[in-house]
């Protein structure tokens, strides 16, 4: 199938500074219904603005069939939008509504009258043209505002969080309308939200965003079942996320116990295992690989989401079996319930450059690390100029509220449940990134300082070239 939209090194700043858009690739086929999907402030409206034309690319190319639209004006674009809010004319009843647009390309009447007439069957509103939009249900007034986006079969449709306005009943069914008018008109609906439900409910693919990065693009399957790390892990549905080791050949080792997985990685590589609750079977305690403790029971309708302790760690599953808060169990976790991704080793690695006075300019500040540290027994005579990389492992830092007295300090960004402790993203002012695990519950946005003992920082020399 031939792709409709492409973007190709796509980045978008607003202040001609901070990047919300970063390097952005992607490719949406004809007639897909693609959902970008992703946290609050990640870049999901940005990108549907600039496939819109609404807003100009910072850098990169947009290209529709394969030519680049750049500076192509919105209105010229083959796009139509339905945004969150029904944006409907109020002083206009639904014909005149649907009709506007039409009208200014003057139309013949007849003409337009069948649009407007076969547009309304499309929404199931037959004969409501005579309407006033202040009579309609919220649904009612969405499907309007579709019926007139539509009306003109744009190529492709943007629709910016068009249900989040409705209640969870209407919501429910109007993704199923939604799919379905997509289908029968054959049209490409890029679709924004970020509940993970609705996208896994909806599309063939899913672009899952994270401060303006891709984290994976997928079907709703692939990311549920494959997620290419752990914040796509922890966004898409609920999941229990451990630090742990391969330990043998397809056998890794996560909450102090071993367990066979199917997932094929060098013995010792470090990793991050994701055990869905419906994969983690709660057995007797003599039968289990993992032993511990009921520590609550929530009682979810159709199943219990069960919390078990286990040593340090605390495992959710999901379970028809009655259990009760302080029954001593086994857990065993199949191999196809173990889904195993490569920790990402770039985290927290910096490069820098010695300065005049022997200190290191690495991220955000200057640090005067003893050079014996770096070039053991063989510090050169004069080493300004030489490039160094730094790094620190997550697991070395810790988090505070007193942010001033740390020389790094940032809001954080990303907050993952471990099992045992948190794994928190943390920006600083100027942009870069840091990645710390902190047992105590902190807030996405909360501005907290950086605690990283020197002696914890490992470095290394670069060749000139780098
Ligand atoms: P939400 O789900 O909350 O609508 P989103 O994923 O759609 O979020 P965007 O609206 O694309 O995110 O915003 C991405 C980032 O760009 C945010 O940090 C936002 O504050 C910033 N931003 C968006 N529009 C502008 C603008 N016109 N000027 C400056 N910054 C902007």
């Amino acid at each position: 199938m031939e792709n409709i939209i492409e973007l190709r090194n796509v980045t978008k700043s607003y202040d001609g500074k901070t990047a919300v858009i970063e390097d952005i690739n992607l490719e949406i086929k004809k007639g897909e219904f693609v959902t970008l999907l992703g946290p609050s402030g990640c870049g999901k409206t940005t990108i549907l603005r600039m496939i819109g034309g609404f807003e100009s690319v910072t850098s990169g190319d947009i290209f529709l069939d394969g030519r680049r639209i750049n500076d192509v004006p919105a209105n010229e674009r083959p796009i139509n939008t339905v945004f969150q809010k029904y944006a409907l004319f109020p002083f206009l009843n639904i014909y005149d509504n649907i009709a506007f647009g039409l009208k200014l390309k003057k139309l013949p009447k007849d003409v337009i009258d069948k649009k407007v007439k076969d547009v309304l069957e499309m929404v199931d509103l037959e004969g409501f043209e005579k309407r006033k939009i202040q009579t309609l249900s919220g649904g009612q007034q969405q499907r309007i505002a579709i019926a007139r986006a539509i009306v003109n079969k744009p190529q492709i449709l943007l629709l910016d969080e068009p249900l989040s306005a409705l209640d969870y009943q209407m919501r429910k069914d109007m993704q199923l309308e939604l799919r379905q008018m997509q289908k029968e008109l054959g049209i490409t609906f890029i679709f924004v939200t970020h509940d993970q439900e609705e996208a896994l409910t909806m599309s063939d693919k899913i672009i899952v965003l994270s401060d303006g990065k891709i984290q994976q693009s997928g079907t709703p399957k692939e990311i549920y079942d494959e997620p290419a790390n752990s914040f796509v892990a922890d966004f898409i549905g609920e999941s229990n996320i451990y630090n742990g080791n391969m330990t043998g050949h397809l056998k890794v080792t996560f909450c102090d116990c071993e367990f066979e997985c199917l997932d094929d990685y060098p013995d010792g590589m470090r990793i991050e295992a994701v055990v869905r609750p419906e994969d983690v079977d709660i057995c007797r305690i003599e039968e289990g690989a993992l032993k511990g403790e009921v520590i609550s029971v929530i009682f979810k309708g159709t199943f219990y989401e069960i919390t078990i302790q286990c040593g340090k760690n605390e495992v959710v599953a999901k379970s028809t079996d009655v259990v009760n808060v302080g029954d001593k169990v086994g857990i065993n976790i199949e191999p196809d319930g173990i889904h195993v991704m490569p920790y990402d080793a770039t985290k927290n690695h910096f490069k820098g450059v010695i300065g005049a006075d022997g200190g290191i300019t690495f991220a955000d500040n200057v640090i005067h690390p003893d050079l014996k540290l770096i070039f053991g027994d063989n510090i050169p005579e004069n080493p300004e100029g030489i490039n160094i990389s730094a790094f620190f492992d997550p697991s070395c830092g810790d988090l505070t509220d007193d942010a001033e007295s740390c020389d790094i300090t940032g809001n954080i960004i990303s907050i993952i449940y471990k099992g045992d402790h948190y794994s928190y993203g943390v920006r600083s002012a100027s942009g870069t990134d840091y990645y710390i695990d902190d047992d105590y519950l902190w807030n996405t946005g909360d501005y907290v300082g950086i605690i990283i003992p020197e002696e914890k920082l490992e470095f290394d020399v670069q060749a000139e070239e780098e």
